[in-house]
């Protein structure tokens, strides 16, 4: 099987053992399979900071960023087990390479988008009138819980408000509650707590 390009350097090679930097094709897939791995864990720690980001100053949109983190998360883990496969094969790797490798950092961005946002937040904290319409939990160890109420906002009819255990228990169906909101440094609003009227 002929390899156009090496998997360690990326240079071009003819022969097995690589003009650049001297790897043979096996030394080289075993290099690229071990960058892969400490990548894919920098990738999952970011991934994990994301998780306590948007925690510790939950967006009032968080739904929509988990979904979006969410298939950025699989879709980067995709291409992660088809670099291996490839790899594994000897096939060309390049391009799927810079892909992933330009996803890596992608959590670690939106973790500290969403800390900055919060932490740095000048804006003066207003409070929403709105009424809880129902609830709902996902048990797990990304256990989430939303406060379903009606929306202040123009356009939007409902808002799923992250809340605590605490808050989330407090507060039941028909309840009306006022949500303390931030506008946050980067325009993304963040809920910082929920209080009955
Ligand atoms: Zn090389």
């Amino acid at each position: 099987m002929q390899m156009t390009r090496c998997m360690n350097c990326g240079a071009e090679r003819d022969e097995d053992k690589c003009d650049v930097c001297g790897l043979t094709s096996t030394a080289a897939e075993f290099s690229l399979r071990s960058k892969l791995l400490n990548r894919t864990a920098i990738f999952l720690l970011g991934a994990v900071t994301f998780v306590v980001a948007s925690g510790r100053y939950p967006a009032l949109e968080l739904d929509g960023i988990l979904i979006f983190i969410g298939v950025v998360f699989f879709i980067t883990l995709g291409i992660a087990i088809w670099l291996e496969r490839r790899a594994v094969a000897h096939q060309d790797v390049d391009i799927l390479k810079r892909l992933y490798y330009g996803l890596i950092p992608l959590p670690w961005l939106l973790a500290g988008l969403l800390f900055m946002n919060g932490m740095l937040d000048a804006s003066k904290m207003h409070s929403e009138q709105a009424r809880v319409i129902s609830k709902f939990s996902m048990p797990g160890p990304m256990a989430s819980r939303r406060l379903i109420v009606t929306s202040w906002r123009e356009g939007h009819h409902l808002e799923r408000i992250p809340v605590d255990r605490v808050d989330f228990d407090r507060f039941t169906k028909g309840d009306l509650v006022d949500v303390q909101v931030k506008d946050g440094l980067v325009s993304i609003p963040w809920v910082t707590g929920v209080s009955m009227r």
